[in-house]
């Protein structure tokens, strides 16, 4: 096949099933990337081994399918790619940028914020340590393209972060740079809660020379009692036979306007439906709040 020149792509974490936040997400980056004939990736971001649900990756990868969608290429599962994740962290050790931190949550509770940088100049050997990485007294800010500038400072605001754990585990934040380069995503479509991410993104790939894709970040969706819909407040699994109510909850949710019949139809041609009348701009920025209960567990 032809090299698209958009490739995007959809990155979930096997804490839990699919809920109706991550379609939202899986939809926009699957209608963004399958409008411009793209390309749409499929990565399992299972890097946390211990905090792993067991079935989560299959009931995604099923869930997806009973959806309709279509991912090109193989599935990449981060827990295969600790190699990579390695080496960048080497090299960032090199650099002079990563050091071992030993301070424990514990000791580090006293000091909400930004990291007080303790272990900074310590030289501590990797045994028993964190490893994070400087950041520069610098602001970062990216142009997304619905919730428009976002911009960070990320020694006041963020402090240096981990970017691999103490028991070996790499962090997100780096995994997700060097495989989203590695994969050659040119526009990542995800949930605002990861806006916040961004600007730590942007700083990795700009220390290891990796080129900088475009952001679109899709609004959260908020439970009429207020809280962000997530897997830790209970938001419950998407169901195979309601796939094509649910698309069409989606599409509206994402701003655009799908007709009612449409829920009538199956999620191959509402899919289709969403792909030929794809209008990112009508996507809003701000949190959506849901009105109807998720009806999974009645
Ligand atoms: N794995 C992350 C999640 O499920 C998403 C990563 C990303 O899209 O950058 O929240």
């Amino acid at each position: 096949s032809y090299p698209a020149d958009y490739v995007g792509r959809f990155a979930p974490t096997p804490s839990g099933s699919l809920h109706l936040g991550s379609l939202v997400a899986a939809l926009a980056s699957y209608l963004d990337a399958k409008s411009a004939q793209g390309h749409w990736l499929l990565r399992i971001e299972d890097l946390d081994k211990p905090r792993e649900v067991p079935g989560a990756t299959t009931s995604i990868l099923t869930t997806l399918e009973h959806y309709g969608f279509e991912w090109d290429g193989p599935v990449i599962y981060q827990s295969q790619r600790l190699k990579a994740y390695q080496e960048a962290a080497e090299y960032l050790q090199q650099q002079g940028l990563a050091y071992f931190c030993r301070c424990s949550r514990k000791q580090l509770e006293a000091y909400p914020g930004p990291y007080p940088g303790f272990c900074r100049d310590r030289q501590y050997p990797p045994q028993q340590a964190a490893l994070r990485l400087r950041v520069p007294e610098q602001s970062f800010s990216v142009q997304d393209r619905v919730q428009g500038a976002f911009c960070q400072h990320l020694g006041r605001e963020v402090g240096d972060f981990i970017i691999q754990r103490r028991d070996q585990v790499f962090a997100y934040q780096l995994a997700v740079v060097v495989d989203d380069a590695w994969q050659g995503i040119t526009q990542i479509v995800r949930g605002a809660d990861l806006l916040d991410s961004t600007p730590r993104q942007l700083y990795l790939q700009q220390q290891l020379k990796l080129p900088q894709p475009q952001y679109l970040h899709v609004p959260l969706l908020m439970q009429a009692d207020g809280h962000k819909l997530s897997k830790s407040h209970q938001a419950p699994p998407i169901e195979p036979q309601a796939a094509a109510q649910l698309l069409v909850t989606a599409l509206s949710l994402l701003g655009q306007d799908p007709p009612k019949a449409l829920e009538q139809e199956s999620p191959h041609r509402i899919l289709a439906w969403g792909i030929q009348h794809w209008a990112s701009h009508q996507i809003p920025a701000t949190p959506q709040l849901l009105f109807n209960p998720l009806s999974a567990d009645t």
